[in-house]
């Protein structure tokens, strides 16, 4: 069977913060790339590298491309980024957008929509950082040296300050709500962004440049009497590519008409008493494939915050009923993978949740540069580990679905304590994680023996790149990461970390 893949979710390393790329990629001028390479590259030794890859599978094309350093332009018909990490990781965002064909030179960037969870920095910041101005990588200590070194042999080696088409940000639940109260220990920097969209220019000596959409997404994801959707094309078999939002600013959608809130534990302290409560929750859809993206959000064994997981495992299956024939031998599941909440928190992904989601991959967005919260935490990875139990309510419980967890990064030594959340759980750790769906398996098929097929596939590697640490810095140390690929076997020098395949199969 060929394989090709459209949909692609990256979780680009940013260290302690949270950054996903979503997009929906031309299969066909990607091929038309490989194939130029093939017939017109000057060096014999590429034209023949190209010539194997492009008899190779399609699933080849993208990591082979990156490889030999190819402008990916125009290949992307539209790319979704949600949150880009802190201010100091804004360059690094900029480069793999750039290397990856999400973003093209030039101000205006009519594919791309950004979306913010919440308003902490470790979500947001980087955004604004991506409008604004590059900052220079060098200078930026906490940047990944793959910054400075991305773009070397592409034909457009610098890209000015990125304009999305679209800017999504959740909107306030109450409108008397001042927004600047929709933030506790975030920098502030949202209303400074807010007004930098407003303000932005749109004549230049080179002509009229349209501004960034800000797009309010209303309290839980209903757009009127729409459920809210953010539409990225379709494949080359008409597939659609749709991210739902599940909910927003602590509510949810009941039926697409009336909305509820998801109220604190503890009143007394009263609202709001957390921006990660009021994430924005998202539910990625390609055919049977689900990706859940749940930003911050946490579940019932915090005392304080809201319950929102419990919440969404008991309406997830009337919000976003199963795709007919979807894993129908099994009980219902909502999702083939997962970015693990609020970075793997112990009062994220819990029992609840996971036993509705049902991932068979989580990816957690981890780093060195952790503050004080030590994730993804012992006790997140113990509830996943094989073995673990989901406790709920249909079926009362279930063992763990999961068959992988993969990290960015993961610190070994941070602020001069050792850390390892995961000793023998076998984490593995990625740089930058590349996640995708096989298109030939995303459709539910009729078998020969007449039952439905509904296996998704998915294809996973990692880029291999990690933060910079300042080696004469005994406080700080990073957990190595996956071996790089041995040259030889087919495919494997053109990725910089091995890839490897899953089935979900319904588990
Ligand atoms: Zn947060
Ligand atoms: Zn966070």
């Amino acid at each position: 069977m060929t394989k090709s893949a459209s949909l692609e979710i990256h979780q680009i390393n940013v260290s302690q913060g949270d950054c996903t790329l979503v997009l929906n990629r031309d299969q066909a001028k990607l091929k038309a790339i490989v194939e130029d390479r093939a017939k017109n590259a000057s060096n014999a030794n590429d034209r023949a590298l190209a010539t194997d890859v492009l008899n190779s599978d399609p699933l080849n094309y993208l990591p082979y491309c990156i490889h030999a350093k190819l402008s990916l332009k125009d290949t992307v018909k539209a790319a979704l980024l949600v949150d880009a990490g802190n201010d100091g990781y804004g360059p690094d965002v900029r480069a793999y957008l750039l290397k990856v064909g999400a973003i093209v030179p030039g101000l205006y960037q009519p594919q791309l929509s950004l979306l913010a969870t919440h308003y902490h920095d470790d979500h947001q910041d980087g955004l604004r950082s991506l409008m604004r101005d590059p900052m220079d990588p060098n200078k930026l200590k906490l940047a990944k040296q793959a910054a400075a070194q991305v773009g070397a042999g592409h034909v457009e080696t610098t890209v000015e300050a990125v304009r999305p088409a679209r800017f999504f940000r959740p909107a306030p639940h109450d409108k008397t709500v001042d927004p600047k109260a929709f933030r506790d220990r975030s920098t502030g920097l949202f209303p400074a962004m807010l007004a930098e969209l407003n303000n932005q220019p749109t004549s230049y000596t080179t002509g009229q440049i349209p501004k960034t959409s800000v797009l309010p997404i209303p309290m839980g994801g209903t757009n009127g009497l729409q459920r809210s959707v953010i539409h990225l094309g379709v494949d080359a078999a008409s597939q659609p590519i749709d991210v739902f939002v599940l909910a927003s600013d602590q509510a949810y959608a009941v039926d697409g008409r009336t909305k509820e809130d998801i109220p604190n534990k503890n009143p007394k302290k009263g609202r709001p008493s957390s921006e990660n409560d009021r994430s924005v929750v998202l539910m990625v859809q390609y055919g049977s494939f689900r990706h859940f993206l749940g930003g911050d959000i946490g579940g019932s064994t915090c005392t304080i915050e809201a319950d929102v997981e419990g919440k969404l495992a008991t309406v997830l299956p009337t919000m976003l009923p199963l795709i007919p024939n979807y894993r129908a031998t099994t009980a219902p599941s909502h999702c083939c993978s997962t970015k693990l909440s609020h970075h793997g928190s112990r009062h994220s992904n819990t029992d609840q949740l996971l036993r509705v989601l049902q991932p068979k991959v989580a990816l957690a967005s981890t780093g060195f540069r952790q503050y004080f919260h030590g994730h993804p935490t012992a006790e997140n990875i113990n509830r996943m580990k094989p073995g673990a139990t989901w406790a709920g309510q249909n079926p009362t419980a279930m063992g763990t679905t999961l068959s992988h967890i993969l990290a960015t990064e993961i610190a070994s030594v941070g602020k001069g304590k050792a850390f390892d959340p995961d000793t023998g759980l076998n984490v593995k750790v990625m740089g930058d994680i590349v996640l995708r769906p096989v298109d030939e398996t995303v459709r539910p098929r009729l078998t020969t023996t007449g039952t439905w097929d509904s296996r998704v596939t998915l294809q996973i590697y990692g880029s291999g790149d990690f933060s910079w640490v300042d080696p004469s810095d005994s406080r700080y140390a990073l957990r190595a990461g996956e071996p790089t690929p041995t040259a030889g076997a087919p495919g494997f020098p053109i990725y910089p970390i091995a890839p490897f395949e899953t089935v979900c199969d319904g588990h």
